[in-house]
């Protein structure tokens, strides 16, 4: 069984003075002490703990040394499973520990030991139009690291290899004492590895990895739209310290299409229409996305009229409904006529000279707007 803090058994912070510590040492002892629990075992262990806890933490020396050590530092059968290995290594006992708790506690390395999850990474993936309404699969080449080829991946230069980490013994974690707690924390000197690299690779600086590109394969599912995010978790940057790797955003960007633009889950288009078309009515063809439709335009149809073809937009990523197609005509005047074009146009022109509000609606009721304008101006 491990055994417990000293602060800890005392119910004190470390930085408990020295009246606050026989204080908690009294109330402990009143509590456990045998003759007021007789029988009881458990009492027992831990009067018996307190009495030790008070021992060493009543003396300034024993403290400093607990401080500074842990247990190992007052008492020699408290070891652990490291003991073995300090005689072994030939290392000074105190020189060991001072390193280890000095990069914990000394900040001397900032977290030293602590698992950091990688950076997540971004990036920006241009799609047509049609792919965005279709889905699509695409490889990307986002950066990465490999093993480096120099070192093999070890990090040590080319004829040296990693040593034995002689903070943690090649355990690749070390129990340190925080405030009350006893806490194993990966190795600052070796980050977990239970290696050190006295020689470092020159290629990859003891990292044992290069930077370099991967190839990913991104499914882009149908009914995205520029902002869209696709999350590929845990490919972003790795992790460090064993911490978990990053995630990897795709972020969607759809580039303008010639013909259509989206709004939303529908498209919309202009068409040009002929005004002969346009007066008369007729068959046009207009495209979608995926081929071509016929869209019957009735006679004295308007520039600006928007006609909407069901089921032709965008099938929404989120779900819900298909959109529309929406397409706006612009009556087209038509340029380059012959004379004899001309005088076609004159003589329609002049059969349509006293038709007033039955040919021209719009212009007719423009007119009349004017007027109204005009009359209630004072001049
Ligand atoms: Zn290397
Ligand atoms: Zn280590």
């Amino acid at each position: 069984m491990a055994k417990r803090d000293y602060y800890e058994i005392l119910g004190v912070s470390q930085n408990a003075s020295e009246s606050d510590i026989k204080k908690a040492y009294r109330r402990l002892a009143m509590k456990y002490h045998p003759d007021r629990n007789t029988g009881d075992t458990d009492a027992e262990v831990r009067f018996k703990e307190a009495k030790e806890a008070y021992e060493v933490l009543s003396d300034g020396q024993k403290r400093a040394a607990y401080d500074q050590f842990g247990h190992a530092g007052v008492d020699p059968s408290a070891g652990g499973g490291g003991r073995g290995g300090f005689g072994g290594g030939g290392a000074d006992f105190s020189d060991i520990f001072s390193d280890v708790f000095g990069d914990i506690f000394g900040g001397g390395r900032g977290g030293g030991g602590r698992a950091f999850r990688g950076a997540d990474l971004r990036y920006r993936m241009e799609i047509s139009l049609e792919e965005a309404v279709e889905g699509v699969e695409r490889d990307i080449r986002i950066p990465t690291q490999v093993r480096c080829e120099a070192c093999d991946g070890s990090g040590a230069a080319p004829g040296s290899t990693p040593e034995t980490c002689p903070t943690c013994h090649g355990h690749g974690d070390v129990r340190v004492q925080q405030g009350f707690f006893s806490i194993q924390q990966t190795c600052p000197r070796c980050s977990g590895t239970g290696e050190v690299i006295a020689d470092p690779c020159v290629q990859c600086g003891g990292n044992g990895t290069v930077p370099d590109q991967k190839t990913l394969n991104v499914r882009i599912p149908a009914g995205v739209d520029t902002g869209d995010r696709i999350r590929l978790s845990g490919e972003g940057e790795p992790g460090e310290q064993g911490g978990p790797a990053g995630d990897l955003y795709v972020e969607v960007a759809v580039k303008p299409h010639p013909i259509f633009t989206r709004d939303g889950s529908d498209l919309r288009c202009e068409i040009p229409l002929a005004f002969t078309t346009a007066a008369l009515g007729g068959e046009i063809e207009v495209p979608t996305l995926d081929g071509r439709v016929t869209l019957r335009v009735p006679s004295g149809t308007q520039s600006g009229k928007v006609f909407r073809i069901r089921g032709k937009g965008v099938k929404p990523v989120r779900g819900g409904a298909q959109g529309d197609l929406l397409c706006r005509v612009s009556v087209e005047t038509p340029v380059n006529l012959t004379g004899r074009q001309k005088e076609l146009l004159e003589e329609l022109a002049e059969t349509l000279e006293d038709g007033g509000e039955h040919h021209n609606p719009r212009g007719s009721s423009w007119l009349d707007s004017v007027k109204k304008f005009f009359e209630g101006m004072k001049f």
